[in-house]
């Protein structure tokens, strides 16, 4: 061990926007006493932006929607100034081999399902409404629940495909849990009227930084450490030592050595199975059981780029259907022309879910590329393979918690337990299982960093604030 710190430290565990968020506002309180150690070699997980030359590139489409949390919103504001732009939106979905605007309005949504399906889907949905309601009232597989709202054929033709891509299992055993996170699965009445209402800002609008998503976390590290807040980056805990329902010490390996810290609290944005691993002494098996079941699912960013000016007419277009491998595709240069300052040429990232150690997560590059090509020619995004002169890939291995119908009973073993250690909190998406945006992540960092601000001691409150982030709706 080469160093033990003296005075107890409040230890940020994962430099995502939650964990970063936390350290921020906490580091405002309590300066050098606040620790924050990343395994990566940079900050803003998900969010992160780096730079290769004159290209920069993102983790996949990341848009910050104008109907963000207000607190979350004028957080971006405070830290990004003029650097946050607003665009114009042109997602584009395709269903049916036509393509629609994302997200829909009525015109384009009816035009996209076709007249048959309109017609068809209609008279199911309208069955669907007819059935009589489940006798506890509620729908445990998201195949009920989506049936139940949206009738079999909207469901065959969108909601089933979109979950096999999204989770990789079939949606009769994923929990109804699934459709309830996503602002884009609500009731097909919410929907509806959505459609008809095309003045909703996140239609038509969305906001960026400038010099990519990633601005956001450099402008919050540049603040933590000004306040004195101390970085490890590169940095793994290898141990969470616990005695007396309290977290007295956490080994990190940083450097090629071990660094011991006295705990005060321990707030922990990694995912929830990486914790639990931490532990020592490790907890029952029914919690650790509990962890390994609590599934993800990953991705797989390829980057195209390519010897042309521009390849899309829009920056995101989405693709549900499970002919294709990708579930999105975006053109970072439609975001800002920051991320390719170079003339003639462009990027085009293509999205592929999978699961860590499957077959496209390990594939090489040019096998992967190699998969796509005739569909992103096809699709008219690509001209021949021969217009990209690189490719490379970047994997996100926990992105998409996997609601299957036992997630729930497994989460609540291993909040139980989280509970009863009095100075350990879990924020952000990976410690709490959630799908969710930015701006929740922000929200969870600003009030944990309220909290600790004020209490030492889970209070009433932060379960209360803890309960309201599975409310969270995710948009796309
Ligand atoms: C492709 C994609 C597109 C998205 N698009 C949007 C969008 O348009 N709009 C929007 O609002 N949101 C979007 N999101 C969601 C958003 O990026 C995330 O919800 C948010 O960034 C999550 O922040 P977090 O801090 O909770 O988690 P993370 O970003 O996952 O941060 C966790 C951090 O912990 C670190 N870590 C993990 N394990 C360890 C360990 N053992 N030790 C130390 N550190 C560790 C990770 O490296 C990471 O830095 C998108 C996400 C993805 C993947």
């Amino acid at each position: 061990m080469s160093r033990t710190d003296s005075e107890p430290k409040i230890v940020v565990l994962g430099a995502g926007l939650a964990g970063l968020t936390a350290a921020w506002k906490l580091a405002e309180r309590f300066s050098s006493r606040v620790l924050l150690v990343e395994r990566e070699a940079f900050t803003g997980g998900m969010a992160h932006t780096f730079t290769d030359g004159e290209i920069s590139y993102d983790f996949g489409s990341h848009r910050i929607h104008p109907s963000s949390a207000p607190e979350a919103m004028s957080v971006i504001r405070e830290l990004l100034g003029e650097e946050l732009v607003l665009r114009e939106r042109h997602g584009r979905l395709r269903l049916n081999g036509k393509y629609m605007h994302y997200p829909p309005d009525l015109a384009s949504f009816l035009k996209g399902l076709g007249l048959i399906n309109t017609i068809r889907g209609g008279a199911d949905f309208l069955a669907a409404k007819l059935r009589p309601p489940l006798e506890d009232g509620r729908a445990v597989s998201y195949e009920d629940c989506m049936i139940r709202r949206a009738g079999k054929r909207i469901y065959d033709l969108f909601y089933a495909p979109y979950a096999w891509k999204v989770y990789g299992i079939n949606p009769k055993t994923l929990s109804s849990h699934a459709a309830k996170t996503r602002v884009s699965l609500k009731k097909p009445l919410a929907i509806a009227r959505d459609l008809v209402m095309p003045k909703r800002p996140d239609k038509k609008y969305f906001y960026y930084p400038s010099r990519g998503i990633g601005t956001l976390a450099e402008e919050m590290e540049k603040r933590f450490r000004d306040l004195g807040g101390e970085l490890l980056l590169d940095a793994s805990p290898e141990a969470i030592r616990v005695g007396s329902e309290r977290v007295q010490e956490v080994i990190v390996k940083h450097d090629g050595r071990l660094r011991s810290v006295r705990v005060e609290t321990l707030v922990s944005s990694i995912p929830l199975r990486e914790t639990i691993r931490l532990m020592d002494p490790g907890p029952s098996p029914a919690v650790t059981e509990s962890a390994r079941a609590l599934r993800w699912r990953a991705i797989r960013f390829l980057y195209l780029c390519v010897n042309r000016e521009f390849c899309c007419e829009s920056e995101t277009y989405y693709y549900p259907e499970r002919q294709f491998l990708f579930g999105r595709i975006s053109e970072p240069k439609r975001f800002s022309p920051y991320m390719v300052r170079v003339e003639g040429k462009t990027v085009i990232c293509v999205e592929v879910l999978c699961g860590v150690g499957d077959m496209f997560w390990r594939m090489d590059d040019g096998g992967l590329l190699r998969h796509v090509q005739d569909d992103l020619i096809e699709l008219g995004l690509l001209r021949s393979e021969k217009e990209v002169y690189r490719v490379f890939s970047k994997r996100l291995p926990a992105v998409y918690p996997v609601y299957d119908i036992p997630w729930p009973d497994n989460f609540r073993t291993i909040q139980r337990f989280l509970d009863s250690v009095k100075n350990l909190y879990a924020i952000g998406r990976g410690s709490l299982f959630l799908h969710d945006n930015m701006d929740h992540a922000i929200q969870m960092g600003l009030r944990i960093g309220e909290h600790l601000t004020r209490n030492d001691t889970k209070t009433h409150e932060w379960t209360t604030a803890l309960a309201a982030f599975r409310h969270f709706e995710v948009r796309d």
